[in-house]
């Protein structure tokens, strides 16, 4: 039975600081490497683990590595490529990648890992900046049961839910399934808000009567807020949303899966980066919708 003491945190951004914080307060000896050194100086301040200059030698002597970057390169980067944290991880030590990214890159990660004797384990989230502040975000593994079953103590550190999917790249294929189930539903939300608007309805009232029946959802219980303010402040950016709309286009083609709504909702998003949206959150499909005042 393996035991995990001592982890290595890869990425400190929106996601990665505050899940990386709560391993360090579970008492996990935790070792973080950030591209920009002076976050991870700053989270080492805040929760006492170690910074250190690069993937690899936040990795070494680690019983469990963790990524969490931005896209398939980035991840590369950090894993397989020059001071990545391969080059210093020993046999019967865990990598667990919490990335969005291609199930190509996921089964290519895990077969590295098998040819110096790491367990590899894909495991995308979904819960956004505040699942991942208030540890309860939703897991989606891939890999094998046996390095699934030590891990997963581990990671429900900050999440409520970690499931094992199947085998290596299941997790990354359910997250393509969550990210798919939400561009259609944040489109219909939008033109839903957009359409009592322009029929004079209070839009407020109209969502207090709707969301108790067949139309609410969590995107309309937790965005319509913000979207009847018109503002788009959450986190999850547009620019992110495409790079994952583009991973689930991609493996649909392979599989001969159709997309049309996803697809087009995918070119609705490009408008908002056309209109200097890329950062502002998934709901702002509204935005898009909206008439100029
Ligand atoms: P973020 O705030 O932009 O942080 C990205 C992190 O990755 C930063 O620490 C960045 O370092 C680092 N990084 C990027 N490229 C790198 C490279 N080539 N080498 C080394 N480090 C690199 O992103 P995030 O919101 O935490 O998201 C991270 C991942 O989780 C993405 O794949 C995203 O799709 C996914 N995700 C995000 C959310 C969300 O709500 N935000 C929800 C679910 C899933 P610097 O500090 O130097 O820039």
């Amino acid at each position: 039975m393996n035991t995990i003491n001592t982890v290595a945190f890869i990425g400190l951004g929106v996601m990665g600081y505050p899940m990386a914080g709560h391993l360090a307060k579970q008492g996990l000896t935790t070792r973080v490497y950030n591209r920009t050194y002076s976050k991870a100086e700053a989270w080492a301040k805040e929760f006492g683990g170690t910074a250190h200059n690069t993937p690899k030698e936040a990795a070494e002597g680690a019983d469990l590595v963790l990524v969490c970057v931005g896209n398939d390169s980035d991840v590369r980067q950090v894993t397989i490529g020059a001071d990545g944290v391969l080059s210093a991880m020993s046999s019967g030590s865990f990598l667990v990648d919490h990335t969005t990214v291609s199930a190509d890159l996921a089964l290519e990660l895990d077969a590295a890992c098998r040819e110096q004797g790491v367990a590899f384990l894909d495991a995308p989230v979904s819960g956004g900046q505040q699942g991942a502040e208030n540890g309860a975000l939703t897991v989606m593994c891939g890999g094998e049961p046996h390095h699934f079953d030590t891990v997963q103590p581990i990671l429900a550190h900050y999440s409520k839910a970690v499931t094992l999917m199947g085998a290596a790249s299941s997790g990354q294929l359910t997250k393509m399934v969550n990210q798919i189930c939400i561009a259609g539903l944040v489109q219909g939300l939008s033109e839903g808000l957009h359409f009592a608007e322009q029929a004079g309805l209070d839009q407020q009232q109209v969502i207090d009567v709707i969301s108790k029946g067949a139309a609410g959802s969590w995107q309309m219980e937790n965005r319509h807020k913000t979207m009847i303010a018109d503002e788009y402040d959450h986190g999850f950016a547009v620019n992110w949303m495409r790079k994952d709309l583009h991973i689930c286009l991609e493996q649909a083609r392979r599989l001969d899966a159709a997309l049309p709504v996803t697809a087009l909702v995918d070119q609705f998003y490009a408008d908002v980066q056309r209109m200097e949206g890329g950062r502002w959150d998934t709901s702002s499909l509204l935005k898009r919708l909206r008439k100029p005042q």
